[in-house]
């Protein structure tokens, strides 16, 4: 669905819950003093104002607003990378069940391509690679998409004229991490501790599933409970977002690749591969959560030997 449109219905049902919600006003300034915090906020007429809180949820996304502030900012380990997208009105989808399916192109071995549907007929789509792939393309941002979509097959046929709803943008050496999760009276969400990368969608989740976890254990510190916060919360979350780092690696090394087009797929390893993808990377039953890195990376070495031994069977007869 449209980000705006997801966000709207996250900040209204928030609202109707007794949230107080106030939109355009930029975080300025946080003096902490203990666990309480005054932090200056101001409006885009200028106007600043002061809140008192006894605990800070920190989802400020790339605007990452502690990390900076407090200098908690750690780079990431991926190489960095950049994508340019846009969005088209997708007036060329395929009919049925195609239609609605996102899809992700190999475009090269390290660059790929999003193609994600949204139910109002306006399709995002996106190329992502190292920085110097971009270098052979035009420096207009409108150009610079023709041109690279005009060079890939699946592209170019459904959106070579397509119109672009707005100017393409974009974002480079998005992938950050943090070097702490929570401190005393703040824990930090989503975006703002780290970002791996826009492959498998797992951005949302995390927000997602930080926000409802932190929420859960900040209500529990303010009713005077203790909580662990480092097993509960920094060792949770580091489980699913380490899981989903295996996969990125995973993906841009190639051994994902190997078993993503590898001929008569084990069923059960399909599915369990699936589910993490899916975003259950807290399901340690599932062995490609449990021993993510280790059994992807042996998945794909057998793939790689059963290939060259049925290539020499292929010669010896
Ligand atoms: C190119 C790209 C494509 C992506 N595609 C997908 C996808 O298809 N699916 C998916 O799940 N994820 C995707 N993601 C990731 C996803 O967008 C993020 O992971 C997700 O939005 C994180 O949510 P968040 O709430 O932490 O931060 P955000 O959604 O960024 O929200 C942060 C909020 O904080 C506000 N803010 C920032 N600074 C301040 C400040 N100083 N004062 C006040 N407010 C402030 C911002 O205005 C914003 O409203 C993609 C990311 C990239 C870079």
């Amino acid at each position: 669905m449209p980000r705006g449109q997801f966000d709207k219905i996250l900040s209204e049902t928030a609202a109707s819950m007794g949230v107080d919600v106030q939109h355009e006003m930029a975080v300025k300034d946080i003096k902490f003093h203990g666990t309480d915090s005054i932090t200056t906020v101001v409006n885009k007429e200028g106007v600043e104002e002061q809140i008192g809180a006894k605990f800070i949820v920190d989802a400020s996304g790339y605007g990452r607003v502690i990390p900076r502030m407090f200098g908690l900012d750690k780079p990431s380990n991926f190489d960095p990378r950049k994508t340019h997208f846009t969005h088209f009105k997708d007036l060329k989808r395929p009919e049925g069940i195609d239609g609605n399916r996102i899809t992700v192109v190999v475009h090269q071995q390290r660059t790929w391509i999003w193609i994600i549907p949204f139910s109002n007929g306006i399709t995002s789509v996106g190329f992502v690679a190292d920085p110097q792939f971009f270098k052979d393309y035009p420096e207009d941002a409108v150009e610079r998409m023709r041109g690279i979509i005009n060079s890939d097959v699946h592209t170019k046929e459904r959106f070579g004229d397509a119109e672009m709803v707005f100017e393409p943008r974009t974002i480079e050496g998005y992938a950050i991490s943090t070097k702490q999760l929570y401190g005393d009276g703040f824990v930090l969400c989503g975006n703002a501790t780290e970002f791996l990368d826009p492959v498998f969608s797992s951005g949302v989740t995390f927000a997602m599933e930080s926000g409802n976890k932190a929420a859960k254990l900040v209500i529990e510190t303010l009713k005077g409970n203790t909580v662990d916060w480092q097993k509960d919360y920094t060792d949770y979350m580091m489980q699913g977002i380490n899981t989903f780092r295996s996969y990125v690696s995973g993906w841009y090394e190639g051994d994902l690749h190997e078993i993503f087009f590898s001929e008569n797929p084990d069923p059960e390893i399909k599915k369990q591969i699936c589910s993490v993808l899916a975003g259950y990377v807290w399901d340690l039953e599932n062995p490609f959560v449990k021993k993510h890195e280790r059994a992807l990376k042996s998945l794909a070495n057998v793939i790689r030997l059963n290939k060259q031994k049925s290539v020499s069977n292929f010669f010896c007869y």
